[in-house]
């Protein structure tokens, strides 16, 4: 055990070694991006059992992610064996369950909770609002949802906040009475929400201190992970297991070994209740307090190093900081900008193409980031023509997310009255008073007349138990389903769109909303707003019709693998799945925490978009933004590429964004333009070529004649990368008259097929209607 001991110590330096060794006292380990916070985390934790100093089941050890958690297991294993098995590494939510279940019934609980979703949240929210006759035009469930949440971050239950709240405050009154109303319906539900898990958690301990003396006695060692991201109920969670002698602390046991480890230059969750202080004020806190330093990063080149300390020492009241690395300077970071934002997105599939060819890399091994999510679009659409296998992580597709797929499905109604299916997806949708029951009385209709649903829509006065005011609520329906018909025959498919986003008060609901994730939901709206135009651009004659056609063809493009839907904890299979198939990794910055790849690609650095438009006027953003940024830079290993283009579409409107201000903050010479803007990057010393920026006609008119030095990127290497990428997969021959399946809409009969090779496209009848497929990448069989 000694020598497995003195092992474990090999190849670290020696302030890693001395944060492995260290014992006694509560250890902050403090250390930029990249120099192996999360490697001395693990092998603190083997050389724990390796020297006898504790056994595995009295180690708790609490990581940002679940793959961050396996990661840590799979490390600990090789180390130490099968024992690691039974140790806990987890996340904070996983924990809090874990002890949640296993104490509920001494503590009076049902064990077999339920745990409620966000989604599940609000509806409860918005119907104990409704209870109350609150006016959700006024305050709406989601404000009040955001609010909660956040007081339960703060451990603010629904009672010390009715006894604190402001009562002249109209809203703090709502929150007070929708807080206890929803309390005490999810206690008679059995049901959690994920900020319940932690706070009642810590709740527990406090008021059953024999529950936490039991944790206390079992765990010995305590490490946290991404420390600077822990909100307060997770601090205090913390400092309950640990158990600080003279508080909540009944009997008289020694406190646990707590270890923590953070960048405070990477807390990038302020707006889930983060707090960077939890880190600042550790020794603080913790007055025995020993603090480590690692200052070696070996991650990255220096070059990639420079850029992200010029960028992150520009945030005020930090302790000064220098990444190095023995590693050297390696290769420039290279910058690109695109006239616009389909360029941009080809220029980053050509160079993958590239480095795939000439330096022998995988897929797997490039990363593209975004600021928001709404920006995988463009990029999705060039990977899917060129053939770049990719991943969406962390996030849901573009043409798979909620209000994509909403907003289609009006368009599908207007053009095709009969698409039952995506009728009934949009029939309350935003809500508008049609429930389940009003929907399944007109179901009946149609189904005792033998009409369609939206036939039955409109004799929903016939419908058998129709309430007056669930009538009311399908007539306006109809109106309104009748009344957006007019406008999409009449101006076309732009129109017919941004109709239905007005006039449903989908967007509405949308912008109202206090919910960051809603304001990301817009911004994919001005998205698919941007799409519509574009095709209207490029298709003077083209109809909506034709248009929802096309946008099935890259929405089938489905040989490629899926994403997942959204959650932190997903990320990481997904991320491990992209790797090992090999595939490009999408995700946005906050998503790419912790994890690290050969390449990566910054894109859309412009200002208003990242650094996000909210920052404009407030430092604090200001300063998190830049944080995102430093954490979007330390992730790249070996090369690193930053892009942006001059003009991109928003609500259909050409913008014409300056380059990011990160940007300009990154010396010049660690940069080697592939091709430059009109206008040098806005903060970036050296005298401009002309402003043009404002100039709205140089759009389209060949800009690429300005100041570029590789400007000639064409649709000719593009068309290259096609024929040259691997297809998926042989195109299959089909005719007219073939009977074929496809794995999502079954049977079909081939009705027409145009085009040739790659591009083929067939024409063909499902039940589900009439679909148009590039064979290329159709899921496709021949029956
Ligand atoms: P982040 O702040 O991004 O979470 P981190 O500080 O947790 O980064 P790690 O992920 O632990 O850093 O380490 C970064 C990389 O450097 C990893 O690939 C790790 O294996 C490697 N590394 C860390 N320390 C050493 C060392 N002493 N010798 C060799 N490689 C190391
Ligand atoms: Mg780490």
């Amino acid at each position: 055990d000694e020598k497995r001991a003195a092992d474990l110590l090999q190849g670290l330096n020696p302030q890693q070694e001395e944060a492995v060794k260290h014992a006694g006292s509560p250890l902050l380990i403090v250390a930029g991006a990249g120099s192996g916070k999360t490697r001395v985390l693990s092998h603190r934790i083997a050389y724990l059992m390796a020297t006898g100093r504790s056994n595995p089941g009295q180690i708790l050890a609490i990581t940002f992610t679940n793959k961050a958690a396996a990661e840590m297991r799979e490390r600990i294993e090789t180390l130490v064996g099968g024992v690691a098995k039974t140790m806990w590494i987890s996340t904070f939510h996983s924990s809090c369950v874990r002890i949640l279940r296993r104490e509920a019934k001494s503590v009076g609980m049902n064990s077999n909770f339920s745990i409620y979703d966000s989604a599940d949240s609000l509806r409860l929210i918005t119907l104990v609002a409704k209870g109350l006759d609150l006016d959700p035009k006024r305050f709406t469930p989601k404000m009040i949802m955001h609010k909660i949440s956040a007081l339960k971050n703060e451990l603010i239950d629904d009672e010390s906040f009715a006894a604190s709240a402001n009562y002249s405050d109209p809203f703090e009154q709502a929150v007070a009475d929708v807080y206890k109303g929803y309390t005490e319906r999810m206690r008679s539900a059995n049901a959690m929400d994920f900020d319940d898990l932690i706070a009642q958690t810590v709740y527990m301990f406090r008021a059953f201190p024999g529950v936490a003396e039991y944790y206390r006695r079992r765990f010995r060692h305590i490490l946290v992970d991404e420390y600077q991201d822990t909100n307060h109920a997770q601090y205090a969670l913390v400092r309950e297991l640990v158990g600080v002698p003279g508080e909540h602390n009944t009997v008289d046991i020694p406190p646990a070994e707590l270890t923590v480890v953070g960048d405070s230059d990477q807390s990038i969750y302020a707006f889930r209740g983060a707090d960077v202080r939890n880190i600042v004020d550790f020794e603080k806190d913790y007055p025995t307090a020993r603090t480590i330093l690692l200052e070696q990063n070996y991650r990255s080149t220096q070059t990639i190093l420079n850029a992200a300390n010029a960028v992150i020492s520009r945030n005020p009241n930090r302790p000064e900081k220098r990444l190095w690395t023995a590693e050297g300077n390696g290769e420039k970071i290279i910058g690109y900008v695109g006239e616009n934002e389909h360029e941009e997105a080809r220029f980053i599939a050509e160079e993958i193409d590239r480095l795939q060819d000439e330096e022998g890399l995988r897929p797997g091994d490039v990363a593209v980031f975004y600021r928001t999510n709404a920006q995988s679009r463009s990029l999705e659409d060039v990977l899917v023509r060129v053939g770049l296998p990719y991943k969406v992580v962390g996030g849901t597709r573009f043409y798979e997310r909620k209000e994509i797929k909403d907003a289609l499905a009006y368009l599908r109604v207007l053009v095709n009255s009969d698409d039952v299916v995506n009728l009934r997806r949009i029939l309350n949708e935003p809500k508008r008073g049609i429930g389940d029951r009003a929907e399944y009385s007109v179901a009946a209709l149609a189904e005792r007349e033998r009409i369609s649903f939206m036939a039955a829509l409109r004799r929903a006065g016939e419908a058998p138990g129709l309430a007056t005011r669930s009538l009311n609520a399908v007539n306006g329906f109809v109106k309104l389903i009748d009344d957006l018909s007019e406008v999409a025959s009449g101006s076309g498919a732009a129109a017919a769109l941004e109709a239905v986003l007005e006039q449903t008060g989908y967007l509405a609901q949308l912008r109202s909303s206090a919910d960051p994730q809603d304001e990301s939901r817009v911004e994919n709206l001005a998205e698919l707003v941007a799409v519509v135009r574009e095709y209207e651009k490029d298709n003077p004659e083209g109809s909506l019709g034709e248009f929802l056609e096309q946008v099935s063809l890259v929405a089938d493009a489905d040989s490629i693998p899926d994403a997942p839907e959204g959650s932190a904890e997903e990320v990481a299979a997904a991320v491990e799945e992209s790797r090992r198939q090999g595939v490009v990794t999408l995700m946005t910055l906050h998503t790419a925490k912790g994890l690290e790849f050969p390449v990566v690609f910054l894109t859309g650095m412009e200002q208003g978009l990242f650094p996000h438009q909210r920052s404009a006027t407030d430092p604090a953003e200001l300063a998190e933004e830049r944080r995102l940024a430093y954490v979007g830079l330390t992730r790249a290993r070996k090369r690193l590429y930053i892009t942006r283009s001059e003009v991109r579409s928003m609500w259909g409107q050409s913008q014409y964004n300056p380059a990011s201000q990160f940007v300009g903050e990154i010396p010049g010479e660690l940069i080697q333009w592939k091709r430059e803007g009109m206008e040098r990057p806005a903060w970036g010393g050296s005298s401009g070529a002309g402003s043009s920026r404002y100039g709205g006609s140089h759009w389209g008119a060949g800009s690429a004649s300005g100041s570029g030095t590789g400007g000639n990127i064409s649709a000719a290497p593009v068309a290259k990368a096609i024929g040259r990428v691997q297809p998926q997969k042989e195109v299959i021959s089909v005719a007219p008259g073939d009977k074929v399946n496809h794995t999502s809409f079954g049977h079909g009969t081939v009705l027409a097929v145009e085009g040739s090779g790659d591009k083929t496209v067939a024409k063909v009848k499902f039940d589900v209607g009439e679909k148009r497929l590039l064979l290329r990448y159709a899921p496709l069989t021949k029956e």
